[in-house]
This record gives C-alpha cells, structure tokens and sequence, in this order.
C-alpha cells in the first residue's frame, strides 16, 4: 500500500490524478448481453468515466474508462460493452477485435464475464479463445454474472452454469451479481493477488518510464506555454488594480475576452520575454464569503482558478493588517493552505504598502512585513520559505518583485532531479538523519528513490521489506530535499512504496 504521510497533504483530488496514473488496469471482456455496463457501473459506482473514442478506419467506439473501488482495491476498469469483438456483423468484427486486442494487450487483467441464466453459449468459447490468442500475457479471471441468489438456486442451472463455466479452462469461476452486488467479496479475493502483483510490476518499471514521458511533455509545456498565474484574495485588497498595473507595464498578447464579465478576465502578456497568462480568480472570495468554511471552497467555481494556475499569488491589504492588528483573515489562511495543498505554487502579495510609507508609519511598516511571513509559515508549517513580496499596485511599484518570485517559484516547481542524482544524495542525507533521536535504521530501510513527477516535484521513497517510514522521517527527507536542491516555499510530495 501506498500512503502519503506527507505535509502537503495532497488533496483527494490531485493525488488522486497522480496515483490514477499508476493504477493497474483491469478490462471487462465477454459477450454481449452479459452485463459489462452493469458490473462496471457498480465498480466505479457511476464515478466513471472517461470516455474515450478508439478511432479505426471509420469506425468509431467507445471505451470507458473508470477509476474502480473493491473493498480497498483501486483499479481502473475499462468496459467494452458495444465494442464487442463477437457479433454476427463480420465487417464489424475484425476491425473491432483489433481495437479490443491492442487495449487488452495494455491491461494487467482481463475480467471475463459469462452469463449464469443464459448458461453456456459458443460465443464464450469464442472469447476464451481470443484471449488466450491476442493476449495470452494478460491475467484472466472469470466470472459468472446474473448469479444472484446461486445458494438456493433450486433448479441448479446457477451451479451447473459454473461448471459450464469452468470447463473454459481459467480456473474457478466467481459467482456474482452486478446487479444486487453478491459475490463482490469473493471477487476481491480472486482479483486482489493479480492486482497487488500487477502494482508492484508498475512500480518497479514505471518511475523511469514516467519520468521520460513526463519529461517530454513538461518541456514542450514550459517552453510553449505561458505561465498561468491567478490573481487570487478577498475583495478590495487590490487585485484588479494589480491585474491592471502588470498589464499596463508589459506587452499585452491579449485582452480581457469579450463577453467576459469583470469576474473572469482572462489577459495573456509577456514578461522579460516569457508568456504569462492571468486565469481567473478574481471574485473568488466573493463567492466563499457567501458561504465561509470547507464547504464553499469546493464549490467548482472557486477550484477553476487555482486548479488551472501554476502559481497563485495570493494579495492581501498590508494597510489592513498594519493598522487594525490584525492577522490575516480566516478565508486567506483556507486560500493560502489549500493552494498548496492542490499542489500549486504560491506568491504572497501584502498590498497598499504606499499607505504604511513615511517615517511616522515605520513601526507598523516593520511589524508588517515581521507578522506576514511569520505568519504565513504557521498557517503552512510544512512549506518553509513561501515567499512575500511588499508592493503599492496604485504606485506601480513591486510588480516586478512579484514577477521574480513567481518565475522563481514556478522554475522550483518544475524542478526535476534525475534518480541517479537523487540516490547520491540519499546516501549523503542518511548519514545526517537523527538516527539516535528516532530510533530509525535508515540503511537498510530506504532502497532507493526517484522522483516520478514534477509540477509539483513528487518523489516516491522505496523502503525495504515491510518497514514504513514514518512521518518524522518522510519530513526529514522533505526538508533535506528543500534544503540541499533549493525547493523551498514550494509543495513537495513524497510517497512511500514497500519493496518487500
Ligand atoms: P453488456 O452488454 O455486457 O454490457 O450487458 P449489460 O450490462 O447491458 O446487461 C445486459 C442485461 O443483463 C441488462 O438487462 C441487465 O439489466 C442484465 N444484468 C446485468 N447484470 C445482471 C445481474 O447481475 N443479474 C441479473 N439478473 N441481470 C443482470
Ligand atoms: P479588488 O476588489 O481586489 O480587485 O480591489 P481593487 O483593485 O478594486 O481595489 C480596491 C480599492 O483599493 C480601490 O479603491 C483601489 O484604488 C485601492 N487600492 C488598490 N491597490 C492599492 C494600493 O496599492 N494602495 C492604495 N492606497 N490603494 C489601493
């Protein structure tokens, strides 16, 4: 098992999209009729599902695609009801069958699926033939659907179904009932020693695998793409004002799109020659006001500036603070946590400077710009060195310490370490882990360690045999990370993986 012990703790959603990536992958395979859609439906729970379009010749059809939840088990399911490689249409036959083969040949586990009330058919026969034919590499677990109520079957056509069944040559067959959910126990119990087999084999040849593609695409992105900053905080702090400032100093690609409101100006220009796009946040916190706490903050609208954002540069009103004594509001503490949480880089902007200038203000300008960065460390302990920049956007002046920080911020969040780098530095860090304070043998803990992703950099940790590190450990290496290959005030994620 995975865990992620690890401040930032990742939020469901984001963690989720790096772990689906490494998830084995299970296809349901059979004749139609036999109940793939509803076995499907009831595994992902109706939480599917990408669909997809396998494009061959003219023919077109759709794959779906799922994340899957067994009792613990995650998986992605792939159901291919309507691409069946067995229907009388010949034509239609062979093109599918090619389409199936090629995305069978990519799962771990083919779920075959026959039907106990229909009982035997050729076309089952036909379909444990192909599988053995185009991917006899691929796990098969057969099951038998539509079983409900198999215990007191009187008529014992279930039972006499499970012989059919078995004669197909996969093994014991599993009774169960997509539709009424019996059997789902002994599912898992068949499919938990392949799935568990399966991850460990993705484990072991994905970390170099992902890195090149990662790699690719990562580079192309950071070269073509801009830099998508939002401007996020609570009304009147100064955001459009800023927006403004930063457009009127720079080249504008483009402007507010048309038929926008003020709420979603979306503006592309370019600093020191590099692309920056703005994505909407403005009117954020206007709409978390309406309703304060957790609940409102996944609200979708709210997500889509940050999620989209690479940085986030969170402005807050420094005259505020300064004069009222005041600390930073409860909903810029939720922003500034949950920014990081989501993985994205973040910028601190303390705003109206120009109002705490003179001599007569110099003990509150002080106490100002002491309280914000203290601050902002208690509020994300994990994250040391989030950077705060002090600036007038009425005066115009700070944007380009603004710009600075977020390009800086944003080159530490697409750092990539090579596992050859990083496992030289493991060694070298382990000799300076507090083993007497701990208690924790590292050597023949901690194998090795690859950093399997950027954006942000995220790291999995291979510990031997069943040894899990523990949290203080996971930060040690966190902060040592931050430390030795300059990462701070950026989210970082270490995973740990036993290697057994
Ligand atoms: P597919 O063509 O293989 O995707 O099959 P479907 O999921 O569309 O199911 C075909 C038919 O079988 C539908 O009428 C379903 O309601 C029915 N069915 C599916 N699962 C079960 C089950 O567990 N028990 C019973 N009795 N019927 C089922
Ligand atoms: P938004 O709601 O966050 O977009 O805030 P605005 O940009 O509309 O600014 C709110 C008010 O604060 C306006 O009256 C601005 O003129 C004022 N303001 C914005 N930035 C500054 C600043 O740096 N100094 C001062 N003194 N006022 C500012």
């Amino acid at each position: 098992e995975s865990s992620e012990t690890l401040n930032p703790a990742p939020s469901k959603q984001s963690s989720r999209n790096f772990k689906d990536t490494l998830l084995p992958k299970i296809m349901i395979v059979g004749r139609p009729n036999v109940g793939k859609s509803a076995l499907f439906n009831r595994l992902t729970r109706r939480r599917e599902a990408l669909v997809y379009d396998t494009p061959a010749g003219h023919v077109t059809r759709d794959v779906r695609e799922g994340i899957a939840k067994l009792a613990g088990l995650r998986f992605k399911i792939l159901d291919t009801a309507g691409l069946e490689t067995f229907t009388e249409d010949e034509s239609i036959l062979a093109r599918t069958a090619g389409i199936t083969a090629t995305t069978l040949r990519k799962c771990h586990i083919a779920l075959f699926l026959v039907d106990g009330r229909a009982g035997f058919h050729p076309q089952d026969m036909d379909v444990g033939k192909w599988l053995r034919k185009s991917a006899p590499h691929v796990k098969v677990v057969i099951a038998v659907n539509k079983a409900e109520g198999i215990h007191n079957d009187s008529t014992g056509r279930l039972m006499a179904a499970l012989g059919e069944a078995h004669q197909l040559g996969f093994g014991d067959p599993v009774p169960i009932s997509a539709e009424s959910g019996e059997g789902m126990v002994d599912l898992f119990d068949s499919l938990r020693p392949l799935l568990e087999e399966a991850q460990e084999e993705i484990y072991k040849n994905v970390p170099e695998g992902v890195e090149e593609i990662k790699e690719e695409d990562e580079e192309a992105n950071a070269k073509t793409l801009p830099l998508q900053l939002a401007i996020a905080g609570r009304p009147n702090v100064g955001k459009s004002t800023l927006v403004n400032a930063l457009l009127r100093e720079e080249r504008v690609l483009t402007g507010p799109e048309p038929g926008l409101t003020r709420d979603s100006v979306t503006s592309e220009f370019e600093y020191s020659g590099r692309k920056v796009r703005l994505v909407d946040t403005a009117g954020w916190m206007q709409r978390v006001q309406v309703k304060e706490g957790p609940a409102a903050l996944s609200a979708m609208h709210a997500r889509k500036g940050v999620m989209m954002a690479h940085v986030v540069a969170l402005v807050v009103d420094g005259e505020e603070i300064g004069n009222t004594r005041s600390s930073m509001r409860h909903a810029e503490a939720v922003l500034a946590r949950w920014v990081v949480q989501e993985g994205r880089g973040l910028v601190v902007v303390v705003n109206k400077m120009d109002l705490l200038a003179g001599k007569e203000n110099a003990k509150i300008r002080g106490d100002v710009m002491k309280a914000v960065p203290t601050e902002i460390q208690t509020i994300l302990p994990q994250v040391s060195g989030v950077p705060v920049v002090f600036v007038s956007a009425l005066e115009k002046k700070g944007g380009a310490a603004i710009m600075r920080n977020v390009f800086e911020c944003y080159e530490k969040w697409c750092t990539r370490l090579t596992t050859a780098q990083l496992n030289r530095w493991l060694r070298k860090v382990m000799s300076r882990h507090p083993k007497n304070t701990s208690g924790v043998k590292y050597g023949p803990k901690v194998k090795f360690m690859t950093q399997v992703k950027a954006r942000p950099p995220t790291f999995v940790v291979f510990v031997s045999g069943s040894g899990e590190l523990e949290e203080t450990d996971l930060r040690f290496l966190a902060s040592a990370l931050r430390e030795d290959f300059g990462l701070d005030g950026i989210p970082l994620r270490i995973l740990q993986r036993s290697t057994k």
